[in-house]
């Protein structure tokens, strides 16, 4: 099995590195990423395969976001507080949502670790409207990046956790940014986007948030990489505090 997914590695690279464009190797690479997510998900790989194909990846969309890298970061790191409207006054149980213990990306059948921050809506009828304006949320990206998977067609018969959501991964932080129970999803694999560009609309989609005892929010997580490209859980709550808000 392991020489299968080696050879599938070794040809995922070969693929990204003859395409000339950026964007074509960008979806290349999410569409493996993409593909990874489902197989984690479905448990149809190990969490020892699935950690080697995820680095793999990784150090190619590295490599491949390098001219966007070198374009567009620079020292002062801006973050977009990621829905409009709201602030960090909207984070769930007062900031200390974060419980990074047990993580393992890897490994679907592990559970009870919630390494992100839920952003709660006003939405006392739970029907993805916000009391307040009467118009949906819009969720928004927080840090400029690519779009590496988008989960677009959940439905209340898959009992998938993430709902709906958008990955994006960030060449300036060199991590991932994971955002999730959308009611929409408007972006797709292979996008540039730039910090506060819409990227979908709050909703109640997965398997916990649809439920009734769950207040309509945004599941926030970030990955920072490490050198080998690793996944590791950080607090973001410092940065949505600090982040700008758009009204
Ligand atoms: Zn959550």
């Amino acid at each position: 099995m392991q020489k299968t997914y080696r050879i599938a590695i070794l040809l995922l690279g070969l693929i990204a590195a003859r395409s000339d464009a950026p964007r074509e190797q960008m979806i290349i690479l999410g569409q493996a990423f993409q593909q990874l997510n489902t197989q984690i998900r479905e448990q149809t790989l190990t969490p020892d395969s699935a950690q080697m194909r995820f680095q793999a990846i990784m150090l190619q969309l590295r490599e491949v976001t390098d001219p966007l890298r070198q374009k567009s970061c620079n020292d002062s790191i801006r973050f977009v507080f990621p829905l409009k409207d709201y602030d960090a006054e909207n984070i769930g149980g007062n900031g200390f949502g974060f419980r990074p213990r047990g993580f393992n990306l890897f490994d679907h059948g592990v559970q009870g670790s919630h390494p992100a921050h839920d952003i709660f809506v006003y939405d006392r009828n739970q029907d993805n409207i916000d009391d307040q304006t009467d118009l949906p949320v819009d969720v928004l990206a927080m840090r400029p990046g690519v779009v590496v998977a988008t989960e677009a067609n959940w439905t209340r018969e898959s009992s998938y956790r993430g709902g709906n959501f958008v990955w994006i991964y960030d060449p300036c932080l060199d991590g991932l940014f994971y955002y999730a129970h959308h009611s929409k999803v408007i972006v797709n694999v292979g996008d540039e986007v730039v910090a506060g560009q819409k990227i979908a609309e709050v909703g109640r989609t997965g398997l916990n948030a649809a439920k009734p005892r769950s207040g309509t929010h945004l599941h926030l997580m970030y990955l920072q990489l490490t050198p080998d490209a690793l996944p590791q859980p950080i607090n973001t709550y410092d940065w949505l505090a600090d982040a700008e808000v758009i009204r």
